[in-house]
């Protein structure tokens, strides 16, 4: 039998990244996996490589700041398979890079509202589901905004990942009683598509000082970022039974590049 056979997983961000290597992680260990991520379309590669593994996935178009249509991405999820087991509350957005002085404050709202607010949409909405049979979620964290501070002008990101913190601790200790496991990860570079469009206009980012984007020859450990496959093995523990003493923790996946 496979570690989380006839479990039913909720994965937002699914489309790209972390999410997507989770989603696919999580399903080759038997779950069935419904995608949630801002298009549709996004997710499709994601639910095409599950069901060739033999496991079911669902695409959900969503947008996990919104309270509605995270709560109906559970619904859709129930109305499928009739249960949730394990929630990977994982998508965000690096958001704007800019000095806090030209910081405008929809700019500040809109990555506070993706990465933090959703967070707790996605924990908030999937207790019903979780409740009765206990469960795991999992909090995509950053080792931004906890133990480094290298990216200047991500004051709202920074600001988001240690907020997933503090929420995730509190959610931990108040879902005990349910049996419910809240954990954050906190990865550090993993190669994904959340960059792409944040350094790409090089003369704003002359406003922005960024003393270290990586360190020099990456991390520590292999000096490179990480893949998005090393943080989904991390994730498939969490979720799974072999990680059920462990709450409210947070686990650093980072080749020590925090540590630098
Ligand atoms: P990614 O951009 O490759 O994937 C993120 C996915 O989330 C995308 O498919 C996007 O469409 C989706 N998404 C974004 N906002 C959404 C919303 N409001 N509703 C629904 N879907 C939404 O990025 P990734 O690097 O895989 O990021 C996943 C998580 O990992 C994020 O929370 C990010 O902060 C965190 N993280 C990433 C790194 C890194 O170096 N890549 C490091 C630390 C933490």
């Amino acid at each position: 039998e496979k570690l989380l056979q006839n479990q039913v997983a909720v994965v937002t961000g699914a489309g790209s990244g972390i999410g997507k290597a989770s989603a696919i992680k999580l399903a080759e260990n038997g779950a069935k996996i419904a995608l949630l991520d801002l298009h549709k379309e996004n997710v499709e590669e994601t639910k095409e490589k599950i069901e060739q593994l033999g496991s079911e996935a669902i695409a959900i178009e969503g947008n996990v700041s919104h309270p509605e249509e995270v709560a109906n991405a559970y619904k859709q999820t129930v109305e499928k398979w009739g249960r949730v087991d394990i929630v990977f509350a994982n998508a965000g957005i690096n958001g704007e890079v800019t000095p806090i002085e030209d910081m405008e404050p929809d700019d500040w709202e809109l990555t506070i509202s993706n990465n933090l607010t959703s967070t707790f949409l996605t924990v908030k909405y999937a207790i019903p589901h979780l409740k009765t049979n206990g469960g795991s979620i999992i909090i995509t964290s950053s080792i931004n905004g906890n133990r480094v501070y290298k990216n200047f002008g991500m004051s709202a990101y920074s600001t988001s990942k240690i907020g997933q913190m503090g929420f995730g601790k509190m959610a931990a200790l108040e879902l005990a009683k349910y049996h419910i496991r809240v954990n954050m990860i906190c990865p550090g570079s993993i190669e994904t598509n959340i960059g792409e469009n944040t350094w790409a206009d090089k003369e704003k980012l002359k406003k922005v000082e960024i003393p270290v984007k990586y360190p020099e020859g990456g991390q520590p450990l292999e000096h490179k970022a990480g893949k998005p496959e090393q943080v989904a093995d991390l994730v498939l523990f969490l979720a799974s039974n072999q990680s059920n003493h462990i709450t409210g923790s947070e686990i650093y996946i980072d080749g020590a590049e925090s540590l630098l």
